[in-house]
């Protein structure tokens, strides 16, 4: 069976999980402070300025509300991602409006967004789909001309990098992370909010612990308050102690070691399909992007038959995502055609850390068994 996705764990993990379960302190402490620590050092910002989180969506969810984002507010999100940063939005009380995407990134496409700008549209929550990265300037020329905050859903993303040199994360208003068990770095679950705005940094680090002022800081050393004060609405949102040391064992051999296999396999999919009259590849920098799935674009009828034959060679796929305006929750009686189009053809083929360049090459086989078959019958 070839997975379409799949954590990757190995000896070092288990022993940083056995150090955290050793101190007999299982909940947000050090081992917390030390991951953000690493992951700041890793971005190349301030080491206060990495909240961890318990998922990706905790992350999405308190940046909105530490923008003030609630009632009565809108925040543009492409409608094609998962259902996670819609309800983030939800979670707030502030309505996400589903906006159209581009054609060859599933980038927000910002000419759609600006139809759909209201009084009440408070930010723009942009997705770094399949980890290759949007274009910033233009995101924020956007925001800057209708004042809008930017809070970029990275959960693709981690470890990405600019045409500058410039990591994802490090640059920006807010950026969010996904330390999912399919990620690209993972934490068991977890995610993280980075921001260079010191006001958000404050109010994460109470909406995390249930809004108790202060207590991230007691946490970081393994205690907690007993008389405290409390303002605003929080959460149990906190990172523990085991997910973090799991998190923290990942980084470490992420330059080294998980980031160019994940390249790699990414490059080796392009040079074994790109040449198959029918498949087309979404836009990416494979010397700069480190891409967490990997989606090609097929024709709707060719699609279905592939995603037969790969199945009966008992090789999973998927399909990032069914656009979001679909659902009922989320439904504003519009239509993005763009969305609906890629909806009909994309293909998620499997990307992780176990798939080999033979499960490659036998993906290519089926593709290309598949397409000759096909113009044999025209
Ligand atoms: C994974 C993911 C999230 C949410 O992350 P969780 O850690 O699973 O909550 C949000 N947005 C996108 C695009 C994702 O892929």
């Amino acid at each position: 069976m070839i997975r379409l996705s799949q954590p990757f764990i190995a000896q070092e993990e288990k022993e940083a999980i056995f150090k955290a379960l050793e101190k007999n302190y299982l909940g947000m402490g050090e081992f917390v402070k030390s991951f953000e620590q690493d992951i700041a050092a890793y971005l190349g910002v301030e080491a206060n300025n990495v909240v961890c989180v318990n998922t990706g969506t905790a992350a999405l969810h308190l940046a909105l509300q530490a923008c003030g984002i609630k009632e009565g507010d809108e925040v543009l999100v492409p409608t094609v991602t998962y259902v996670g940063t819609f309800q983030a939005v939800s979670a707030t009380g502030a309505t996400p409006i589903p906006c159209d995407v581009e054609i060859d990134t599933c980038f927000i496409d910002l000419e759609d967004a600006r139809k759909r700008l209201s009084s009440r549209t408070k930010a723009i929550l942009p997705v770094h789909y399949a980890g290759s990265l949007c274009d910033f300037n233009q995101l924020r020329n956007f925001a800057n001309s209708y004042n809008l905050r930017i809070i970029e859903d990275a959960a693709h993303a981690f470890g990405s990098v600019y045409l500058n040199g410039i990591k994802v994360g490090a640059i920006g208003d807010i950026t969010c992370f996904s330390f999912d068990p399919i990620k690209n770095i993972t934490s068991g679950q977890g995610g993280a909010i980075v921001s260079q705005d010191p006001a958000v940094i404050s109010k994460v680090n109470n909406y995390r612990l249930l809004g108790v002022e202060n207590e991230s800081n007691v946490s970081y050393k393994d205690n907690r308050q007993f008389c405290f004060d409390v303002k605003e609405q929080g959460w149990r949102y906190h990172m523990s102690d085991i997910m973090a040391a799991l998190g923290q064992a990942q980084l470490k051999k992420f330059e080294t070691e998980l980031k160019p296999k994940r390249m790699a396999l990414a490059k080796y999919y392009r040079e074994r399909l790109a040449i198959i009259n029918g498949v087309q590849f979404l836009k990416a920098d494979l010397e700069k992007e480190v891409l967490h799935i990997q989606p090609v674009r097929i024709e709707k009828k060719m699609r279905e038959k592939l995603q037969l034959l790969l199945k009966k060679e008992n090789i999973e796929t998927g399909i990032h995502y069914r656009p979001n305006h679909f659902l009922t929750k989320y439904n504003r009686g519009f239509c993005l055609p763009v969305a609906e189009t890629l909806y009909q053809e994309l293909l998620s083929l499997p990307l992780h850390l176990h798939l080999t360049y033979e499960n490659i090459d036998k993906i290519g086989e089926i593709f290309e068994a598949a397409f000759i078959d096909s113009s044999k019958l025209l």
